[in-house]
Formats: C-alpha cells, sequence, structure tokens
C-alpha cells in the first residue's frame, strides 16, 4: 500500500486528518508527525510515496534534491501561501509544489460581517459594561440596523462578493470596487468606478482585495479623506492594504468611528503566538490595542471546523492525486 506522511500536524487538525484517513484506509497508509521535514526525517522517506507539510518559514531548497532522491516529486503545502518555496529550485529538481488557494472564503466573509455587527451594535463596550456591573443604556452602545446601512467592498472575488450577498441579505444598500466588477453580482451591488468614489457616501468600507506588492496602502489617507464622518473601516484581508498610521490620524480626527483589523501590517511576529504578560516591541500594535474604537483579532477570520477539513482534504487529495496520476489539481509550478 501507498505511504503518505503528514509532517508539522497541529492540534486543531487531528479531527479532519482522522476524517481523510478514516476515508481512504483501503486505499493509502498515512503517517502523522508533529515535526517538520527536517533532521532524522529527511533519512526516513526511502518507504514514502507522498508528503504533505505546513512550513510558514522558509523551507530548504536543499531538501527538494532530497525528496527527488527518494522518488518524492510533489509537496502539498497546507496553506494558500507558498511564497516560503523557492519555486525555480524545485523546478530543477523536478518538484512539483501545490497550495490550497481558497479553503473556506465563507469563513473569512461570515467573519468580516461579524466584525462588521459588532461595531455597529457595540457589543464590544456593552460586554465591557456588564462586566464591571454597569448595566446602564447610553449613547455609546446605542446601534443602528444594518439594513438602514450603506457598504462599500473593495474586491469582489471570492470573499468579497460573499459579504456582498450577506449583506444584501441583511437588507443594506452594497456598493462595491473592483478592478474587474463581475457581472453576476449585480442583483446584490452596484459597481462604482473608483475607490475614492466608493467610500463617499458609505458607512463601512470592508476590505477584500490580495495583499500584493501594488496593493500597498491602496487605503490610505487621501481615500479615507473622501469617506464622510462615522465611517466603519474593517480589514480581513491583508495588512498591508491599509495604511495604519492613516488609519488612526482618521480615527483622532472621527472620519473614521471605529475599525475592526484582523490583519495587521506588522503582524507577523505577534499573530498566532501567545504574548501574554510580554511586553509588546511594537508601539502601534500596542496603540491600537489600547484604543476603545478599535477592535483586532488575530487573522482568525478564516478559522472555522470548515476550513480547517477543506485544508487537509484538498492538500491531501493533492498527494493521493499525485501518486496516482503525478498531476494534481493545486500545482502552482506547474
Ligand atoms: P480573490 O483573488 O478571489 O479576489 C480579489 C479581488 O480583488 C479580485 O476580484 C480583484 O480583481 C480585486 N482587486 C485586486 N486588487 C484590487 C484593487 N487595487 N482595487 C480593486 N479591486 C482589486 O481574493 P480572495 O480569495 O477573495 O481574498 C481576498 C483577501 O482575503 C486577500 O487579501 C487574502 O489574502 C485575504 N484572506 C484573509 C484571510 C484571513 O483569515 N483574514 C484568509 C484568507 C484570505
Amino acid at each position: 500500500m501507498k505511504k503518505i506522511k503528514v509532517f508539522d500536524v497541529r492540534v486543531d487538525e487531528q479531527a479532519a486528518l482522522k476524517q481523510w484517513i478514516d476515508n481512504h484506509e483501503d486505499e493509502v497508509e498515512v503517517v502523522l508527525t508533529e515535526d517538520s521535514l527536517e533532521g532524522e526525517h529527511l533519512s526516513q522517506l526511502d518507504d514514502v510515496d507522498g508528503i504533505t507539510i505546513s512550513q510558514t518559514t522558509t523551507f530548504d531548497p536543499n531538501h527538494f534534491k532530497v525528496l527527488s532522491d527518494n522518488g518524492i516529486y510533489h509537496i502539498a503545502q497546507r496553506s494558500a501561501g507558498f511564497d516560503m518555496y523557492d519555486l525555480p529550485a524545485a523546478n530543477e529538481a523536478g518538484i512539483k509544489i501545490s497550495n490550497v488557494p481558497s479553503y473556506s472564503p465563507q469563513s473569512i466573509a461570515e467573519f468580516a460581517v461579524t466584525r462588521t455587527l459588532a461595531l455597529v451594535r457595540h457589543t464590544d463596550r456593552i460586554d465591557r459594561n456588564v462586566a464591571v456591573q454597569d448595566f446602564t443604556w447610553d449613547l455609546d452602545v446605542q446601534g443602528r440596523t444594518i439594513e438602514s446601512l450603506k457598504v462599500g467592498v473593495l474586491g469582489t472575488g471570492r470573499i468579497g462578493s460573499r459579504v456582498a450577498k450577506i449583506f444584501n441579505g441583511f437588507g443594506a444598500k452594497v456598493f462595491a470596487y473592483d478592478l474587474a466588477p463581475n457581472p453576476d453580482l449585480e442583483n446584490v451591488l452596484t459597481y462604482v468606478d473608483s475607490l475614492e468614489a466608493l467610500v463617499k457616501d458609505i458607512d463601512v468600507l470592508t476590505l477584500h482585495i490580495p495583499g500584493s506588492p501594488e496593493n500597498k496602502y491602496v487605503v490610505n489617507e487621501s481615500v479615507l479623506n473622501q469617506a464622510k464622518q462615522g465611517l466603519l473601516v474593517i480589514n480581513t484581508a491583508r495588512g498591508i492594504v491599509l495604511d495604519t498610521d492613516a488609519l488612526i490620524r482618521k480615527l483622532d480626527d472621527g472620519t473614521v468611528a471605529a475599525a475592526a483589523l484582523d490583519t495587521y501590517e506588522n503582524e507577523g511576529p505577534y499573530f498566532k503566538n501567545d504574548w501574554t504578560n510580554q511586553p509588546l516591541e511594537d508601539p502601534v500594535l500596542s496603540h491600537l490595542l489600547e484604543r476603545d474604537d478599535v477592535l483586532i483579532s488575530p487573522h482568525v477570520a478564516f478559522y472555522t471546523d470548515e476550513a480547517v477539513q477543506n485544508l487537509v482534504d484538498i492538500s491531501l487529495d493533492d498527494v493521493l492525486s499525485y501518486i496516482k496520476t503525478q498531476t494534481a489539481d493545486h500545482i502552482v509550478n506547474p
């Protein structure tokens, strides 16, 4: 029987892995390890037919040759990002890399809406008041209905299109700007011709464009200057698309009433790690955490049972496909 080795197994993947293994027990043997593909594992590949890993830092390009020497010509990366691989070096060694380009756009879309609801209905403030037995009603907790809002969606791809549909379901008026408008969405939203036009008359701006170099600080001070007073900004895309310093200035002058940030441009050392009782060395992040008008979450918008199951299923399906047919659906260096 062919054998797959799954490296970098996380606790939260265990149930999803068990499900995939149970569904394929007659076809393939699966070995799990929490370790990364390094050290002694490099000399234990001779009876392995396919691997999947979840590397987050650089992947040593010398390991490509070790894999090909063992007859393994494919790595299934269990994430959307594959920037940790030296693709020319992989090509030279004849190694194909696959990723999981989209594992649950609905999860991210629903989180963006969840955070919008939290800002609009001040749930964070209500919870903080009640925690100190302050049960008063005051203007700070008076909210609005979602159906009364005009929502601006920047980027209507896999995630933004779902955000638009959910807000449309609430009865909100949805506007959008995308470099490539999608005519299929015309029954749920109205496209405008520029980001500046989008921000002019909306209550909520939710960001769903890629964090590519050309999108650095697309949402900047001059864009935010176009907004009417009291805009809510939701970023579940990538930190880099939003100029954080500009956002803070616009929060200070009231143009932006509040923001919910699931991504932050310098999140690298912090998000996903436990910094309890340790000083943060990032004064901007410290400042954001201290503000009452900013909600921070550590890049968890995607993080649902469904997303983890899809990450596992899609990557392992690709490993099995490559073993059987020498190709897979999500090869990034064909
Ligand atoms: P996608 O490629 O399906 O859609 C992106 C859309 O943005 C496309 O329609 C594109 O035409 C448009 N676009 C690109 N640059 C633009 C610009 N400058 N102005 C206007 N439109 C522009 O992407 P997706 O899968 O929907 O992902 C959207 C974002 O969500 C990405 O930044 C991704 O990294 C992020 N994401 C976040 C999480 C999380 O947990 N927070 C998880 C996965 C993805």
